[in-house]
């Protein structure tokens, strides 16, 4: 078992920052169905993200606020990631997915006009991040059963970035590096909001 059981809380400590070389690494496929240390590392790490967007746990542990995280974000090299984001609605979207596969997207594009933030990088960046507007995902849950996710806007964008983590590839990777805010061409590209 590595440390990351269910009951193990992760603090900023723990999290690989940037410069680290397994964030740049493509993480290797896991066995399915999960073993168990598999399922105990997806379930601390979505503890993670609750935590950190409670405000009475981030303060008690200083965690940063986070909608994604990704196993080589805390060091293991697996293809799997953690993400919960809260709806408009007040509800909760929650996953613990494995082998994650972007298997089709929208020829359209979207980005955060405040460009993304990542809890691996501490430094503040400017610039466009373009992302597909809408994803449909491929992947197998913590009972290692297949599911098919389709995604649009903020969370089609969360999902990118971690599979991007997951491929070794960091968000702005995707930034123009001569002029950040410049968008691709020839492209229905829109701002998210
Ligand atoms: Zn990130």
């Amino acid at each position: 078992m590595s440390k990351f059981t269910k009951e193990y809380i992760i603090t900023m400590e723990d999290i690989v920052r940037e410069g680290d070389p397994i964030l740049r690494e493509k993480t290797k496929e896991v066995s399915i169905p999960p073993t168990e240390e598999d399922k105990e590392e997806l379930q601390c790490m979505l503890q993670y993200l609750k935590n950190s967007q409670d405000p009475i746990l981030s303060k008690k542990y200083q965690l940063r606020a986070g909608v994604g995280l990704s196993a080589n974000q805390i060091g293991l090299n697996k293809r799997m990631f953690a993400s919960y984001m809260r709806q408009e609605n007040g509800e909760a979207l929650e996953y613990m997915l494995i082998n994650p596969k972007i298997i089709s997207h929208s020829t359209a594009m979207t980005y955060i006009p405040e460009s993304e933030g990542c809890l691996s990088i501490d430094r503040s960046i400017v610039g466009y991040v373009p992302r597909y507007r809408r994803i449909t995902v491929r992947a197998y849950n913590i009972h290692g059963e297949e599911v098919k996710i389709k995604l649009k806007d903020y969370e089609a964008i969360v999902f990118q970035h971690e599979i991007d983590h997951l491929n070794g590839i960091l968000f702005y990777d995707h930034i123009n590096s001569k002029n950040p805010f410049e968008l691709p061409a020839n492209v229905d590209i829109t701002p998210l909001y």
